[in-house]
């Protein structure tokens, strides 16, 4: 298999069998992130990526499942991801679902009906790195794109009926931001109606250019119990019905799971909890040694 240099796969999804199919990231600006700093975008050459599936077609001929890397493999145009679904299909024909990851930038380059062809290929689960959903955090952050992106691109997929994942980054606004971060957040999740919202947590990890806006006075990291509380902020104003997963690196209480709005009071319930009892010495010290995303 060719996987070169840095690649992400979404552990929630299965992780095997994977296809990498692009290298890097398009964008590569985010102030929070360091994963590819080092590695140009391009797809993988068409002919390693027949060689890869010729070697899965070995492995696992009944596989129903993929998953597409790297960054942002639904970045590429729809002349070029779709030969690639074609031949997945040609040697995987049991294939069910083609997961793949993006930004939301990168729905722009394809019509509803060239989405609904790649659906019609397998293309059904997209997971977006959202991260927030305010204008002034996207700004600061460098995310790249605004609001109303979100929502055009989200409403794409919605009426190609292909479900799709938001991540909401937890922290990443600073003290500065963090409550306008939560509540837009929340409102444009909402109004998305994605198949499942996802909460990370910021963790500033060396060569990340928010760190220099912290020498400069510019950004202020969120405490851990603060961290805590826009969480439960944006959980308090999240409604739409999806399922909830969390990856806060250091929260003790069980807040993953589908049907977020029957679960939403235990939710908050657990917050609050967590907020008042929780060891934030220890959640502190849990996040600072982690060393990649
Ligand atoms: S967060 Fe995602 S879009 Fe932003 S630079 Fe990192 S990989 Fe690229």
């Amino acid at each position: 298999m060719h996987f070169t240099d840095t690649v992400y796969r979404n552990p929630y999804w299965p992780t095997y069998p994977l296809l990498q199919i692009t290298q890097g990231c398009t964008h590569n600006r985010c102030k929070f992130c360091t994963m590819y700093h080092n590695v140009k975008f391009r797809m993988q050459p068409m002919e390693w990526i027949e060689e890869d599936l010729q070697e899965l077609a070995q492995q696992v001929p009944e596989a129903k499942t993929i998953q597409l890397l790297s960054a942002d493999p639904l970045v590429l145009s729809y002349d070029k991801l779709a030969p690639v679904l074609e031949k997945i299909n040609h040697y995987l024909p049991h294939m069910e679902q083609i997961y793949t990851q993006g930004r939301v930038s990168d729905l722009k380059n394809k019509t509803v009906e060239q989405l609904k062809n790649l659906k019609d290929m397998g293309m059904r689960e997209v997971s977006l790195g959202v991260e927030s959903g305010d204008d002034r955090t996207l700004k600061r952050i460098k995310k790249g794109y605004t609001s109303q992106d979100i929502i055009e691109q989200c409403a794409k997929l919605s009426e190609a009926g292909i479900d799709f994942w938001m991540t909401f980054l937890n922290g990443v606004a600073g003290k500065e931001g963090s409550k306008e971060h939560a509540l837009k957040s929340a409102e444009i999740f909402s109004q998305c109606k994605p198949m499942l919202v996802g909460t990370g947590a910021l963790v500033l990890f060396p060569g990340t250019p928010l760190l220099k806006d912290i020498e400069r006075g510019e950004f202020t990291p969120l405490s851990e119990k603060e961290m805590l509380e826009e969480l439960l902020l944006f959980v308090e104003h999240l409604h739409c019905d999806c399922n909830f997963i969390t990856h806060h690196t250091v929260s003790g209480a069980n807040l993953t799971g589908p049907d977020f709005l029957k679960r939403k009071k235990r939710i908050i319930q657990a917050l609050r909890a967590e907020i008042k009892h929780g060891n934030m010495a220890q959640y502190a010290a849990i996040r600072s040694y982690k060393q990649s995303l």
